[in-house]
C-alpha cells in the first residue's frame, strides 16, 4: 500500500511510520517540522520505501501531489499543546481546520482512505450536571465559552470530525476517527503538552516536577505503541469505516499519583511543585477534572485493548530518556 502520514515527524506520527514500514508499506511523510523533529524519522532516510517532504498541510498543491496514488492517509499533522494553542490561535486554527479540509479534499479526489487524529479534548468538560461517566463516542460534548481561548482546539478537532463524516456521507469517502487520550512514550516533547514526558525529564534532571492545579484531576494515560496499534486498526479494518473511536486505557490516575510514580521509578529526589493553571495559561483557563474513555466500542469493533500498563510505559520512557542523555 502507498500511505501518506501527515505529521509523520511528530511524536505519534513517527512511531506510526515505524510500524507502517515494518508492515511493508510505502510511506510518505508531510511535516513542516514545527513541533516534529527530523531525528524522529531519520533512521528511515535510506529506506527506498520512505520519503520525507518538508511542507505544510495548508498548501493544497503539496497535499494534492502527495495524496495522488495514495491508498491511505493518516492525518496527524496539527498545532497541538495548550501552550501553542494559546500563543498562536490564528495559526493553529488555520492548521487544524483549513489543513484538515485540504487533506480531506485531496483524499476525496484520490479516493484514498483517511484516518483523522482527533482528541479526547472534543468531550470538553464532559457532561454537565449529571453524575460523571467515562466518555462515550456517542455522548455529549460540553465545550466552554469562546472567550476562553483553550476551547478552540476542542472545537477545531470536532469540526475536523464533522468534515470527515460529511465527506463520508456525501461523497462516500472512507474515513475513520481516532480520539487519543493522553498518549505518552519515547519522543514525546517534554516542552510540549505531554505531562508524563515533562515529569520524566524533570525527574531525571533533578528539577521540581511541575503539577498544574491541585493535581487531583484524573486522566487515562496511553502508551504510544497502543495508540499506534489502534490507529492501524482504524486505517485497516472494514468495521472502522465511518466511525470514531476512543483510543485509551480505562485505568485512571490523578496527576499527583502520576508524579509520584515517576519519582519512584526514576529514584529521583525531585520535589513536586504545584502551580496554578492560570499563572501559566492565562486568567480564564479552565481545566477538565476527569477525562477517561469508555473503551468498549474500540474493543468491540476493532478488537483493540490498551496493553502497556502505566508503570511499564513510564519505565520504557525513562529508558529512552536515559539512553538519549548517555549519547549527548
Ligand atoms: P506532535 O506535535 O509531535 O505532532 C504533530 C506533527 O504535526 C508535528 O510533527 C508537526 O511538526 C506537524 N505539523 C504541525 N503543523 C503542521 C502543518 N501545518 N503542516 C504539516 N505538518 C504540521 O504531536 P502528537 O502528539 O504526535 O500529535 C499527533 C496528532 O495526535 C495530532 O493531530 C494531535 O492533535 C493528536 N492528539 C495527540 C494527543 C497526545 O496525547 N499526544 C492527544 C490527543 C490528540
Amino acid at each position: 500500500m502507498k500511505v501518506l502520514v501527515t505529521g509523520g515527524a511528530g511524536f505519534i506520527g513517527s512511531h506510526l511510520v515505524d510500524s507502517l514500514l515494518l508492515q511493508g508499506h510505502e510511506v510518505r511523510v508531510l511535516d513542516n517540522l514545527s513541533t516534529g523533529k527530523r531525528e524522529n524519522i531519520e533512521a528511515h532516510f535510506n529506506n527506498p520505501r520512505f520519503s520525507f517532504h518538508e511542507g505544510t498541510i495548508v498548501d493544497p498543491a503539496a497535499v494534492e501531489a502527495l495524496t495522488s496514488a495514495c491508498d491511505t492517509i493518516y492525518h496527524l499533522a496539527a498545532a497541538i499543546g495548550v501552550r501553542y494553542v494559546i500563543d498562536d490561535p490564528l495559526g493553529g486554527m488555520e492548521t487544524n481546520v483549513r489543513g484538515t479540509e485540504e487533506v480531506l479534499k485531496a483524499a476525496n479526489v484520490a479516493k484514498a482512505r483517511v484516518v483523522i487524529a482527533s482528541s479526547s479534548e472534543v468531550y470538553g468538560k464532559g457532561k454537565s450536571g449529571d453524575a460523571w461517566e467515562p466518555f462515550r463516542e456517542d455522548g455529549d460534548c460540553v465545550i466552554g465559552p469562546t472567550s476562553v481561548p483553550r476551547w478552540w482546539y476542542a472545537l477545531a478537532k470536532s469540526l475536523d470530525e464533522h468534515l470527515a463524516f460529511a465527506y463520508h456521507r456525501q461523497c462516500g469517502l472512507e474515513v475513520s476517527v481516532v480520539r487519543y487520550f493522553n498518549i505518552f512514550g519515547p519522543r514525546c516533547d517534554p516542552g510540549g503538552y505531554g505531562v508524563l514526558a515533562r515529569f520524566v525529564s524533570q525527574a531525571l534532571r533533578g528539577e521540581p516536577l511541575t503539577v498544574f492545579g491541585d493535581g487531583e484531576q484524573r486522566r487515562s494515560f496511553t502508551y504510544v505503541s497502543d495508540a499506534v496499534r489502534a490507529t492501524l486498526f482504524a486505517g485497516q479494518s472494514r468495521e472502522a469505516l465511518g466511525e470514531a473511536f476512543n483510543v485509551g486505557s480505562s485505568v485512571e490516575i490523578s496527576i499527583n499519583d502520576a508524579a509520584q510514580r515517576v519519582l519512584g521509578l526514576t529514584g529521583s529526589k525531585s520535589i513536586v511543585h504545584h502551580q496554578q493553571h492560570q499563572e501559566v495559561f492565562g486568567p480564564r483557563f479552565e481545566d477538565t477534572r476527569r477525562r477517561v474513555p469508555d473503551v468498549q466500542k474500540a474493543e468491540r469493533l476493532l478488537g483493540f485493548t490498551a496493553e502497556v500498563g502505566i508503570n511499564e510505559g513510564i519505565k520504557r520512557t525513562i529508558d529512552w530518556w536515559t539512553t538519549r542523555s548517555d549519547q549527548s
